[in-house]
């Protein structure tokens, strides 16, 4: 697998793939804008060619934009709904103009309406925006969640629901965080090989774009969302040997999402390497 982290933007966009690979990193995720606000600065043409001629030079594939945390897709409320499908655009221009492939997001809250419309609520936003941004070639990826609240996606039938109600597969996909799967009750601490065959027969295996590798802090099927560093939470060592073994896998993505972020993540791989694991 390609493995990457979440990087921070601080230094600025054109500063990612020299940040990522002092990390030993060959991709990496980030904001491109604050995650916890509704407005945005403009991206300028500058800052964006300057990432784009950047991330071309230092060989970077696979890069992903994680979309603000504000974003319901699933809201019954016109106007929440309203201002997620708006930033949600935002997100898609932006990521097109800073060339990143990749726009991984969150598909929301029912609030009380049920699951199933806001499943149909979010399939119908992804494929408006797939309309309405028909020549950009950024694909929607859907993160699964752990289930907590009333946060939809955080089983394989809700996925399996979003790509068969997809007007362009191409344009969507799915990235798996490890840790969420196993809070939402998917044991891949010991049964990782049946959970990618479920995947695979429900959603299809070549529509996981990406993977967030993150242990969890909480025991198994808790449905609470905490990161913990590899090695230190409750995912069993054979669960990170059995997924970079997969070859069906290897040309995937994997994005650390740590608690320490930059502080912590060679100590993520040391980890992996601890394991016999090639990166
Ligand atoms: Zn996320
Ligand atoms: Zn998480």
């Amino acid at each position: 697998m390609n493995i990457g982290a979440h990087l921070s933007t601080k230094d600025g966009f054109s500063k990612l793939p020299g940040n990522a690979h002092a990390l030993g990193l060959k991709t990496y995720q980030f904001f491109s804008k604050n995650q916890m606000q509704w407005k945005s600065r403009p991206l300028t043409k500058e800052d964006a060619e300057a990432h784009v001629t950047a991330s071309k030079q230092a060989g970077i594939v696979d890069e992903a934009i994680h979309a603000s945390y504000l974003l319901n897709l699933g809201s019954p409320e016109e106007d929440k709904f309203k201002m997620s499908y708006g930033a949600f655009l935002d997100e898609i221009r932006r990521a097109e103009e800073l060339g990143v492939p990749f726009l991984i997001f969150h598909p929301g809250a029912h609030m009380g309406s049920g699951e199933g419309s806001a499943l149909k609520r979010i399939a119908g936003a992804m494929n408006l925006a797939i309309e309405e941004t028909k020549a950009a070639k950024v694909k929607l990826v859907v993160e699964n969640t752990a289930g907590q609240g009333s946060m939809v996606g955080y089983s394989l039938e809700h996925l399996a629901y979003l790509a068969e109600n997809s007007i362009n597969t191409d344009r969507i996909g799915f990235c798996i965080d490890t840790c969420h799967a196993y809070q939402a009750g998917y044991d891949l601490s010991n049964k990782f090989d049946s959970f990618l065959s479920e995947f695979d027969s429900k959603v299809g295996i070549k529509l996981i774009r990406a993977f967030h590798l993150n242990d969890s802090k909480y025991p198994f099927n808790k449905h609470l969302d905490r990161h913990e560093n590899l090695g230190k939470g409750t995912l069993s060592h054979s669960f990170f040997i059995n997924l970079f073994k997969e070859t069906k896998l290897a040309k995937v993505p994997a994005f650390l999402e740590t608690p320490e972020g930059e502080e912590g993540y060679p100590k993520d791989l040391k980890f992996l390497k601890s394991l016999g694991i090639k990166m």
